[in-house]
């Protein structure tokens, strides 16, 4: 190849010596927990010149991070409840991500058909519109906009057409919410941080009544260590109540409820389009959502008193979702077994009042808790730049560091997937495709991963016979196996089924079970798969 290709530091091998990092660094900041928040504190603080350290307990975004809707969405339901600021603040950061990171970003129409009910409810949901398409950014090039009955249903045929009034299609943004997680850490890590999962935070350090660090265990291996800062940052999500209580006898700060969605094949619920429909029973919106070969239903929302690991979807989740998409979809057939899975994620809200969980903001609430423990509370993935670039305010002010222009230009950056500088996606995908990948399974490897799809290439021209599909249905290939222990840092098998990738999904959709051949990968001496992590180059 005539360019050179530079490689993510971020692999598997580099583990260890993350670790010893990790032991003999004192750190600027050390970040408890690797949902979206954490990552985007990583990275924001890291591009302000302080030395972060990133502890995630499980694997990446293994927490609330991997089970939202996937929407970057300024939310027409938070309109509702009199959250201007909230929805015109996320309406400029759909953009702006959208800017940084259009692998990951991409815009969906979600289509918002309104039925002969009541011309009041219609009214409302009109005004509410019209509002909600006012408060999007001047020079944005997708604008909300109203559309006739006959044109919806051209746009989506399984809309039901009866009573169909008119309607409108909403500009919002899709991510996939575990990926921008993982980009967000590696682009931290590209800026000097160290990001370690599997890592658990047993206690925090103190001295003198300051916080100064933390005793982390490595999951994998049994062992315990001190880590050291000068500030931590308790970004545990719905976990972070457990810390602020370490540090101080607090009262509860979180409401914590529970989010459901279904998923369905494709075959059985056709969708094009991303549409809008109510609960009958409750009046609740929901989405439903195609991605690859399923569609994804929800959420819905109740208040949960449990510990967050133990969320799971119940029977009456499930129920309550089948009612409202047979109601809606009346005249698809949807069969109990038709859910190939459900999905419980955790939402942490930021509530000091006695409202419900739905009505509860979604703004992040960033306080300090004790000498040098400073908590990020709430919020929503949208608004997850916004919540960093506060908190690194916060942390250089405490620290008394000016972040300098350093730190305007390095969060301009776009993400690693979205550096096409050495490379058109036309030559990727042409050098993929002469390195023996079908031309879908080329797209495929350019919509997941971006400009890093380019990495594939170095891949293959070692191992030819990783570019066969992983089954003849999907376009997924056996490479993004070693791909994501190599580059990405998936630990264990669902690492990579489940957040890098959506193939656990698609495999269900299919009536596919895991390949038992790729559990080789996690199998094999690891010397094999990481003999390129010696000469690898810090991404760009
Ligand atoms: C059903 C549902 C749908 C949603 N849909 C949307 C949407 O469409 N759009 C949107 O903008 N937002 C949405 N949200 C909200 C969004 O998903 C969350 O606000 C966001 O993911 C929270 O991220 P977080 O990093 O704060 O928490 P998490 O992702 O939970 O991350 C916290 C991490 O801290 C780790 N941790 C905890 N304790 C420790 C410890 N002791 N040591 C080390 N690590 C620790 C956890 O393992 C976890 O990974 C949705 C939420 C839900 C539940």
């Amino acid at each position: 190849m005539s360019k050179k290709i530079s490689l993510s530091q971020f692999t598997h091998t580099w583990r260890e010596l993350r670790f010893k990092r990790l032991a003999e660094e004192r750190f600027d900041v050390l970040v408890i927990g690797g949902g979206i928040t954490g990552a985007a504190v990583a990275l924001d603080a890291s591009c302000a010149g302080l030395s972060c350290a990133l502890i995630e307990q499980n694997d990446f975004a293994s927490g609330t991070s991997s089970r939202s809707s996937r929407l970057i969405h300024g939310g027409l339901r938070y309109l509702k409840q009199g959250q201007v600021g909230l929805v015109y603040r996320s309406a400029r950061e759909q953009q702006r991500l959208a800017l940084l990171a259009p692998h990951l970003v991409r815009p969906l129409n979600l289509l918002f058909p309104l039925y002969q009910k009541s011309f009041t409810s219609r009214l409302a949901h009109r005004g509410g519109m019209i509002a909600y398409s006012a408060l999007q950014p001047f020079d944005s090039k997708l604008r909300h906009q109203r559309s006739g009955a006959k044109d919806l249903l051209s746009l989506e045929p399984q809309l039901p057409a009866n009573g169909l009034q008119d309607g409108f299609i909403c500009r919002e943004y899709l991510t996939h919410d575990a990926r921008l997680v993982l980009e967000t850490t590696l682009a931290a890590c590209n800026a000097g941080a160290c990001a370690v999962n599997y890592a658990r935070v047993m206690d925090l350090l103190f001295l003198r009544g300051r916080v100064v660090g933390a005793v982390v265990n490595d999951e994998m291996t049994g062992r315990s260590f001190e880590v050291r800062a000068r500030v931590v940052v308790n970004a545990a999500g719905p976990w972070a109540d457990r810390l602020i209580n370490r540090a101080a006898q607090a009262k509860r700060r979180l409401r914590l409820s529970k989010g459901v969605h279904i998923i369905i094949p494709r075959e059985i619920l056709p969708l094009s389009h991303a549409v809008i429909f109510f609960s009958r029973r409750d009046e609740r919106a929901l989405v439903a959502i195609p991605a690859e070969n399923f569609v994804m239903v929800g959420p819905t929302e109740t208040e949960y008193e449990g510990a967050p690991e133990c969320a799971a979807p119940e029977r009456e989740d499930v129920d309550y979702l089948l009612e409202a998409l047979r109601d809606f979809f009346s005249q698809l057939k949807i069969e109990n077994e038709d859910v190939i899975a459900a999905r419980a994620g955790v939402r942490p809200l930021y509530d000091k009042g006695v409202r419900a969980a739905g009505e509860v903001s979604r703004a992040y609430h960033i306080e300090w808790q004790r000498d040098r423990l400073l908590s990020v509370l709430g919020g929503k993935l949208t608004l997850h730049r916004r919540a960093a670039a506060v908190t690194t305010r916060l942390l250089t002010r405490e620290l008394k560091i000016n972040p300098g222009v350093a730190r305007l230009n390095a969060t301009k950056n776009p993400l690693p997937g979205a550096n096409w500088k050495n490379f058109s996606e036309e030559e990727t995908k042409a050098l993929l495709m002469r390195l023996s990948i079908e031309e879908e399974s080329a797209d495929h490897l350019i919509r997941a991963y971006g400009s890093r799809s380019l990495l594939f290439a170095d891949m293959l021209t070692e191992e030819r016979e990783l570019a066969r599909r992983i089954t003849p249905s999907l376009p997924h290939i056996a490479a993004e196996v070693p791909f994501s222990i190599r580059y990405e840092m998936a630990v264990r098998p669902q690492d990579f089924f489940e957040r890098r990738s959506d193939l656990a999904l698609c495999l269900k959709a299919e009536g596919e079970t895991w390949p038992h051949e790729l559990m080789k990968f996690w199998h094999e001496p690891r010397e094999k798969f990481f003999r390129a992590a010696q000469t690898e180059e810090v991404l760009a």
